[in-house]
Order: structure tokens, then C-alpha cells, then sequence
């Protein structure tokens, strides 16, 4: 059994996307591109709707997975095939884009602020083009895991001591964890040797390892840590934390991105591109 450390830690970007939607951005950046197979890691927070208010209007996708969770507020979705939904707080929406969807993300005016993620995950060669699927999971469907110490897993996807996630049959393999930790506490998850692993610390401060003696350096937050490989983490919380536990199993393909698209080949986003111009993207 190899414990998983860190390699590598990030401090997310401040940017903006959509109309004009502020977030903290930590994959998809000039120093980040992705890290196989994801392709894409953003938290939204904010108090002042002037951040999100404008949210992201319709806009296509096409070869990826969009996942977004919701801390606190709430988003509607839209989409050209007749989908509508609200992603409200806890909620998840894992989407399937496959050959194509076009869509609109608007967060609501909360009461107090607006909390969440967004990551993308990248699609094998075999499934960029299939149709689109949703797996749209309210709060209430997430299990929730209690850990000795007074910590708590919400297990969006993957497995937690024999509890399985409430996304199911995603082809990454993926483990989505939202972890809350107190002070002095340690969280072990297995997670497959080969599969990208990554922690994002949103709360709190943490270290990985075992022993005290054996731990890294202290990672505040919000930092995006990347994990070396190995069988299993050790998350030590060194004041109360909020994190994310993340990991998939790489592609190794080719690929090329432009915007909202992630394909193989330079081809494969002209012929996207194509379609969206003479009204072909959408296939019913
Ligand atoms: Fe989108």
C-alpha cells in the first residue's frame, strides 16, 4: 500500500467567465491546461450578485463532462433539447455533453450568497460523440458517510467504506467527495493506483500523510493540491476543513480544446464549429 502525498499545489486564478461570472479558477489556466482527464476546476463564491448575476447564457458543449455542485444558492439549467431543472443547494448535476448540447447556467438571487464548483471531465474517443445523458441527483440522494471525530463525507460518486456515490456509470471511474473535517482528525479513502487524484481544500487548512513525523507541509485554503500516485490518501485536518477528494482514471489521447469543445483532433472542433454555424449541432 503507497500513500498517496502531494506533487504539486495550486493556488487558483480570479477570472471570469460567462457574462461576467467572477470565480477562482484552478485547471483550465495559462499554468494549468488539465490534468487527464480533467479539464476544467472552478468555485464560485460570492455575496455580491454583481459576481454571478449574469451567469452563463446559452453556450454549446460538445465531448465532455460538466459536473457542478451547489454549496449554497442555486443555478437553472436549460438546454436546447427541451431539458430544464434547478440545481439547488447540495444538489449535483453530472451532464454527459457528448456530441452536443447547448445550454444556459443562471444562478438565482439568494438570500445570502452563491456557493459551488464546476469541473469538467474529458470523454474517451469512443463516447465524445454520444448522445447527451444527465444524472441530475438532489441533496437528499447523496449519501452521507459520518466519520468517528464528528466528520462527514457527502459521496457524490465513488465509494466511502462501502457506501456507493450517487452518480453511477460515469466511464472515468470517477471519486467526488465533499469532506468536512475537524480540527485533529484524519479521513483515509482508497483510491485506485493510476487514477489522477486531486484535493481541493476550500476551508480550513490540511496535511496528507500519516504520523505526524511523516507529514507535508501545512495547505491552506483554497488551494487545488495534486496527488502523487499511490493506493490511498491520508487527509489531516490542522483546523476545522472543507475539502473536495477527487480522482479519475486518465485517458492518455490526444486532444484539443477550444472553448467549450474537447476533441481528438483539430478536425473534430472545425466540424463542431461547422455545425454550430448551419444550425446542425443539435441532433434530436
Ligand atoms: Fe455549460
Amino acid at each position: 500500500m503507497q500513500e498517496r502525498t502531494w506533487k504539486a499545489v495550486v493556488v487558483p486564478e480570479a477570472t471570469s467567465d460567462g457574462a461576467g461570472v467572477r470565480l477562482r479558477r484552478s485547471i483550465a489556466t495559462r499554468s494549468l491546461d488539465q490534468l487527464d482527464p480533467f479539464f476544467l476546476f472552478d468555485q464560485f463564491g460570492s455575496e455580491n450578485p454583481d459576481d454571478y448575476i449574469a451567469g452563463f447564457p446559452m453556450h454549446p458543449h460538445r465531448g465532455i463532462e460538466t459536473i457542478t455542485y451547489m454549496l449554497d444558492g442555486s443555478v437553472t439549467h436549460r438546454d436546447s433539447l427541451g431539458n430544464a431543472g434547478t440545481i439547488g443547494t447540495g444538489d449535483v448535476q453530472w451532464m454527459t455533453a457528448g456530441r452536443g448540447i447547448l445550454h444556459e447556467e443562471m444562478p438565482h438571487l439568494g438570500p445570502k450568497r452563491l456557493d459551488g464548483f464546476q469541473i469538467w471531465v474529458n470523454l474517451p474517443r469512443k463516447l465524445k460523440m454520444t448522445p447527451p445523458r444527465y444524472q441530475d441527483v438532489a441533496a437528499a440522494r447523496i449519501p452521507e458517510v459520518a466519520l468517528p471525530g464528528g466528520g462527514k463525507v457527502r459521496v457524490i460518486a465513488g465509494d466511502v467504506k462501502g457506501t456507493a456515490g450517487a452518480v453511477r456509470e460515469i466511464h472515468a471511474d470517477p471519486t467526488y467527495l465533499d469532506v468536512v473535517l475537524p480540527a485533529g482528525e484524519t479521513f483515509e479513502q482508497p483510491i485506485p493506483r493510476g487514477h489522477t487524484g486531486l484535493l481541493y481544500v476550500y476551508q480550513g487548512e490540511v496535511a496528507l500523510g500519516g504520523a505526524a513525523a511523516n507529514r507535508g507541509q501545512v495547505i491552506p485554503s483554497p488551494r487545488l493540491a495534486i496527488l502523487t500516485d499511490g493506493d490511498v490518501v491520508r487527509v489531516h485536518a490542522a483546523s476545522p476543513a472543507r475539502f473536495l477528494l477527487l480522482s479519475a482514471q486518465p485517458l492518455h489521447e490526444p486532444y484539443v480544446r477550444w472553448g467549450p469543445f474537447v476533441m481528438n483532433t483539430r478536425e473534430e472542433i472545425a466540424q463542431a464549429l461547422d455545425e454550430l454555424r448551419a444550425g446542425t449541432f443539435i441532433r434530436p
